[in-house]
């Protein structure tokens, strides 16, 4: 009988151990943080919701209304006119811990564990063994044990230990930044259906920032290649110091940094060993999004153990478990690439940023984009609609050029009037009132926590007037 570890606990494994466990094939998942709230914005694509049967429980928020922000902060509203439809805000660890019970309530072995070392076998062939820190007597080091399995799923994120022991090669990461504020309910229920996405220099030279709403806080932070992750630190000055009128008032309650892969790993498969999700390197440029895709691989990758290994009674091979690799590839491999190029275009500069947010005011590149993200499914555009986006794209640039800023400003508060802002800016210019620090978060919630996420933001001129929690 087939023995399966998944090593991960997030949506990647717990959607891999759902469907073998399903399937009767004995399996291990393994996750060394039972209540880890993984740093992630949550938004997840509606289609996700049906496909995976998530009760709405899940969902904090339905956000039906999107604001792209452009550098010059002309602000352009998306707005999904069917009440149906949406895009799911979750707490990670919420979801999560959904995904799992449902998997160990299936019949998944859930161990409260970290892998530590794997041994591999000749040739990385396996049988495999996994040494593990058990923490399942509550422990703060957790009792050493070790478990001998054919095959593995590696969905232990970016900073994957399968990855390493199946010697999958590098990839290169991003480095995303996020703090979660909690803000008074005037300001909140602004964003009660509501995200923000800003673009600029001065939030990423490489993506965007946001802020998303969350259950009882805002999620606000950016991201930014692995080579500018010195100016981490300032970018996310840059998204509070832009969206400061917005977060008047707001109180720090988590500071989070984490990697997110740039693209897949030069190795999926070795031996019988196979990553999914972040481990493997599969989340989208241009929109950061990542947990879709993870469950859909973690899913993916194990109906192809289940099939090859006729519902567990042989040992797939390296070749039947790439039957896998070539699915999804020709699956999402067009995804991948329009993404990567639409980052290639419009995040290179001000002024294409500025061309990207006047053309998501057309009510077609809106339907486009939010078809293809809540559906995932490739849309057909007619050629009227293929020249009016080609030519768009061109005037778009040419006038972004013009449009550009020098310097960057606030965008307007939304609930207050100019001269109630004034007052208050006034009032804090006043010697008593000191600006805050941010302190970091302690929370081991990263295997290996970026450096950034340890620095504290320090008060600046430009920032927006938060209290932080101790
Ligand atoms: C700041 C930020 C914002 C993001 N926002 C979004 C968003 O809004 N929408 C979106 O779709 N994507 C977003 N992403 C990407 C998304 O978070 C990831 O793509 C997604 O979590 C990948 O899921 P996963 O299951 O592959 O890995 P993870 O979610 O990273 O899960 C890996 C799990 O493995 C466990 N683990 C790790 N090592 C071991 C070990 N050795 N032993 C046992 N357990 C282990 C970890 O504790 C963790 O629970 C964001 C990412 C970041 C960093």
């Amino acid at each position: 009988m087939l023995r399966v570890a998944v090593v991960g606990g997030g949506p990647s494994g717990s959607c891999a151990a759902e469907v073998l466990a399903k399937a009767g094939i004995q399996t291990w998942l393994f996750e060394r943080k039972l209540d880890n709230a993984k740093p992630c914005g949550g938004a997840i694509p509606l289609c996700m919701v049906d496909e995976f049967d998530l009760p709405a429980s899940i969902i904090d928020r339905k956000v039906r209304n999107m604001k792209m922000i452009s550098p010059s902060n002309r602000e352009v509203d998306i707005h999904l006119g069917d009440e149906n439809e949406y895009i799911g805000m979750c707490r990670r660890e919420v979801m999560d811990g959904f995904l799992r019970d449902r998997a160990a309530g299936l019949g998944a072995q859930l161990i409260n564990g970290l892998v530590q070392s794997i041994d591999t076998g000749v040739k990385r062939q396996g049988p495999y063994t996994l040494q593990y820190a058990d923490y399942s007597a509550g422990g703060p080091t957790g009792e050493i044990r070790t478990l001998e399995v054919d095959l593995i799923v590696g969905a232990d994120g970016a900073n994957s230990r399968v990855a390493k022991a199946m010697d999958a090669g590098d990839y290169n990461v991003a480095i995303a930044f996020q703090e979660r504020i909690r803000l008074p309910k005037e300001e909140m229920s602004y964003y009660e259906d509501l995200a923000e996405m800003y673009v600029g220099t001065d939030v990423s030279p490489d993506f965007y920032g946001w802020v998303f709403p969350k259950y009882d806080h805002v999620a606000v932070g950016t991201g930014t290649m692995q080579q500018n992750q010195s100016l981490i630190k300032s970018l996310q000055k840059g998204i509070r110091s832009r969206a400061s009128a917005r977060l008047l008032d707001g109180e720090v309650i988590k500071v989070e940094a984490h990697p997110i892969p740039e693209h897949p790993r030069p190795r999926r498969v070795v031996g019988r060993m196979a990553l999914v999700g972040d481990a493997a390197g599969y989340v989208t440029k241009s929109s950061g999004e990542g947990i879709y895709f993870a469950a859909k691989s973690g899913r993916m990758c194990a109906e192809q153990i289940v099939a090859a290994s006729d519902g567990g009674r042989t040992i797939p091979t390296e070749k039947d478990l790439k039957v896998y690799i070539k699915k999804w590839d020709r699956k999402y491999g067009a995804t991948y690439k329009v993404l990567e190029i639409l980052q290639n275009i419009f995040y290179r500069n001000d002024a294409a940023r500025e061309a990207f947010v006047e053309m998501c005011d057309d009510k077609d590149v809106q339907r486009l984009t939010f078809d293809s993200y809540l559906y995932k499914r490739v849309v057909m555009m007619n050629p009227w609609q293929q020249i009016k986006l080609t030519l768009l794209t061109f005037a778009s640039i040419l006038r972004g050029q013009a449009l550009a800023p020098q310097s960057y400003q606030p965008v307007a508060s939304a609930v207050r009037s100019p001269e109630e802002m004034e007052a208050r800016r006034l009032a804090r210019l006043h010697p008593t009132v000191a600006e805050p620090v941010v302190s970091a978060d302690s929370e081991p919630a990263a295997e290996s926590k970026p450096a950034a996420a340890s620095v504290a933001l320090d008060g600046g001129a430009r920032q927006p007037a938060l209290a932080s929690k101790s």
